[in-house]
């Protein structure tokens, strides 16, 4: 008798055992339907056994039901990695199967996998060369690529690059390189509507011998691109986190590009990092991985340092053109209130652009109208009663909104508390700025660019051609118009108000800060004019600031290492961030104590004391979303071994002890701490 350990996609923290019904052949990775709660369910086979797990019953074990594919849908490779992610982020492991297929798989009446013919001929041989020779520095890249690509256990490579040095081209020429010798190739970006061009630069270089997937296409769109690379009719894929499973067989090189990307770790259902699994992936396949970044991670250069990975710089831009001049604005002596959100020598540049006939972007993380209403008399702020936030105020329509929850109430004349009339607005958002800048501009052509007139991404693609055209002289906008775009024209850009990002309760709140200016500031003279930028801030000494100015990654990381290493936040430490919610406070916060209560026992027993600081359970910084209270409860480990020892003794315990209103969620190396 074969027994079969069988995941399937519930919360079950563990795999359940099933019989393999007599004379069928089964294999791990492979498909099946087993009945579950007295019904069918879709599960897929971990691992084969000649004995049932200890303390089963051989006579009450159910039998598989049926097989659903002739082929394993997961390689060896692919099982490996899932079970690591199962364990490294305390998920079931069924959770983590259905996450690395495309959606219709987790169905008992999906599609069926059938054994590949013979793989098609996809070597990139279709190819479209550009004219130019690789720089100097491209070469050195290129080269210790391909020097990684004949080790047996090839080191990881960070890819240091300013904006606009050539590290798609890099990736390309390897690419392509690959492709040659019958290897495949897998690069990830962080979000495919913000960043089009990459996906253009791929399609432009090999056609369609690539796969596209991400998570904007439709369940078939899925399936098809997912087939396209299991059955090798493509030898390469750009995608998005999800990409990371992509079924190459013969994977011989990982990119990920703008690998500080926060968008890389999924923030609902398991939460992954996906960057930090490729590079997993990488190691348990042997497989090349290239970490492509202009501003890397605190985490990934820091492991550059102590030599885990290979650093390779890319210092010039690889057109000759120069970095933008960056200038900041001291707003304190600047009174906003009467003046506007534009300090004098914005408008100043502003006008000069126009002049020039080029464009000038503005950015401001900040939608709707003003940040939020305040009574002048009274001081009451108009708060969400669902999220415990400000209400942010839009014109268009007029009405005060929840960024989180999406409540709305029509703007108020008079003030709830003391019945003053005297509400007026604070901060300013996009929709503010836009008012302001057609009164001082009447002739230039603005538009805005935020989720409240894109939320479609056939609409921001539209924004982006007209922009691209030139039909757009000055563009507003939030994150949106920061990642990635290539606008020749651009040579103004303005950042509106730094401090919004520096202020944010988040340890990495500087870092972000640093990477979103260098970022910004990229889209300055990209082509053969030059650019300028100009940053406004009631913090001009601050050190993020200062170091973007002055396009100093160096001098920025050893700073912000060592204010890293003061607190001990990463990567002088691991985190986990146990989140508790629940509709009743006091029930939700006696949890997050009694999960607290169960961490130290378990600390104390695997004597790990001196490794481990637990702090919290504290409200959360949003501490109401939604109609839920919010706590969480930090753990600080000295390293990730650590960490894996006491969430493997606490995470069930603290499951079981809570009570059934509460819900609890372990973020293992979160991003987003609010
Ligand atoms: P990054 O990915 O670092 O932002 P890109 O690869 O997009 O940089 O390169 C920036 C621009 O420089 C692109 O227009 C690209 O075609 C061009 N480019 C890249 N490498 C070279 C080179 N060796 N010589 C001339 N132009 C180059
Ligand atoms: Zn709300």
């Amino acid at each position: 008798m074969l027994y079969a350990q069988i995941a399937i996609p519930k919360s079950m923290p563990r795999t359940l055992t099933y019989a393999v019904p007599a004379g069928r052949k089964i294999v791990p990775g492979q498909r099946v339907s087993v009945p579950f709660h007295n019904r069918l369910v879709a599960g897929y086979v971990i691992s084969l056994e000649h004995k049932p797990a200890s303390g089963l019953d051989p006579e009450k074990i159910k039998e598989i039901a049926d097989i659903l594919d002739d082929e394993p849908v997961f390689s060896q490779a692919a099982l490996k990695l899932i079970s690591w992610m199962s364990g490294y982020y305390c998920s079931p492991i069924g959770e983590v199967c259905r996450s690395a297929l495309p959606p219709r798989f987790s169905q008992v009446k999906g599609p069926k996998l059938t054994r590949p013919m013979a793989p098609h001929e996809a070597t990139s041989e279709m190819v479209a060369h550009p004219e130019f020779k690789l720089t100097g520095d491209q070469k050195r890249a290129f080269d210790a690529i391909m020097g990684q690509l004949r080790s047996p256990s090839p080191k990881p490579i960070l890819l240091h690059g300013i904006t606009g040095s050539g590290k798609t081209e890099v990736y390309l020429r390897a690419f392509e390189e690959i492709g040659k010798t019958g290897g495949q190739g897998l690069a990830l970006i962080p979000e495919i509507s913000l960043t089009p061009q990459i996906v253009k630069r791929f399609r432009d270089r090999f056609g369609d011998k690539i796969a596209v997937y991400h998570s904007g296409l439709t369940e078939a769109q899925r399936q098809s691109q997912w087939e396209k690379m299991r059955k090798g009719e493509v030898f390469a894929a750009v995608g998005t986190r999800s990409a990371l499973f992509a079924p190459f067989q013969n994977l011989k090189i990982i990119v990920v590009d703008e690998e500080h990307d926060s968008s890389y770790k999924q923030d609902e259902g398991l939460l992954y990092n996906a960057r930090d699994c490729a590079v997993m992936r990488a190691k348990l396949e042997g497989t090349v991985i290239v970490l492509g970044s202009a501003t890397p991670s605190v985490e990934s250069f820091a492991n550059a340092r102590a030599e885990k990975y290979l650093y390779c710089n890319l210092s010039e831009r690889a057109t000759g053109a120069k970095l933008p001049s960056i200038e900041i604005v001291d707003m304190r002596c600047h009174t906003p209130q009467k003046k506007g959100s534009l300090a004098a020598a914005t408008i100043k540049a502003i006008e000069e652009t126009l002049a020039r006939k080029e464009q000038t972007l503005l950015f401001l993380n900040r939608r709707g109208f003003a940040n939020f209403l305040i009574c002048q008399a009274c001081g009451h702020v108009f708060s969400c009663p669902n999220c415990d936030i400000s209400l942010t105020h839009h014109m268009s329509p007029p009405r005060l909104l929840c960024h989180y929850c999406d409540y709305q109430v029509p703007a108020p004349d008079t003030c709830p508390t003391c019945q003053g009339c005297g509400i007026i607005p604070m901060g300013r958002g996009t929709q503010k700025l836009e008012e302001e800048l057609t009164a001082l501009f009447p002739d230039a052509r603005i538009a805005r660019l935020d989720s409240d007139t894109t939320s479609k991404v056939q609409s921001r693609k539209t924004f982006l051609s007209k922009m691209q055209k030139g039909e757009i002289d000055i563009l507003i906008g939030t994150q949106l118009i920061a990642k990635g775009h290539d606008f020749p024209n651009v040579t103004l850009v303005g950042v509106v108000d730094a401090d919004v990002a520096l202020h944010l309760p988040d340890f990495r709140s500087f870092e972000r800060t640093f990477q979103i200016l260098t970022q910004v500031s990229g889209r300055a003279g990209r082509a053969d004019k030059p650019g300028h930028v100009i940053i406004q801030t009631y913090q001009p000494e601050h050190s993020a600031l200062i170091h973007a100015r002055d396009h100093d990654y160096n001098a920025f990381f050893e700073k912000e290492h060592e204010h890293r290493k003061a607190l001990r936040y990463p990567p002088f430490a691991r985190v986990a961030n146990f989140k508790f919610s629940g509709n009743n406070m006091e029930e939700t916060e006696k949890a997050a104590e009694t999960a607290l209560k169960i961490l130290k026992e378990k600390r104390k027993t695997c004597k790990l004391e001196k490794e481990i600081d637990l702090l919290g359970p504290a409200p959360a910084p949003l501490k109401k979303v939604r109609g839920k209270f919010r706590y969480q409860l930090l753990i600080k480990a000295a390293n990730a071994g650590k960490l894996a020892s006491i969430l493997t003794a606490a995470h069930c315990p603290i499951i079981q002890a809570i009570p059934r209103g509460c819900r609890i969620v372990v973020d293992v190396d979160p991003i987003n701490m609010l």
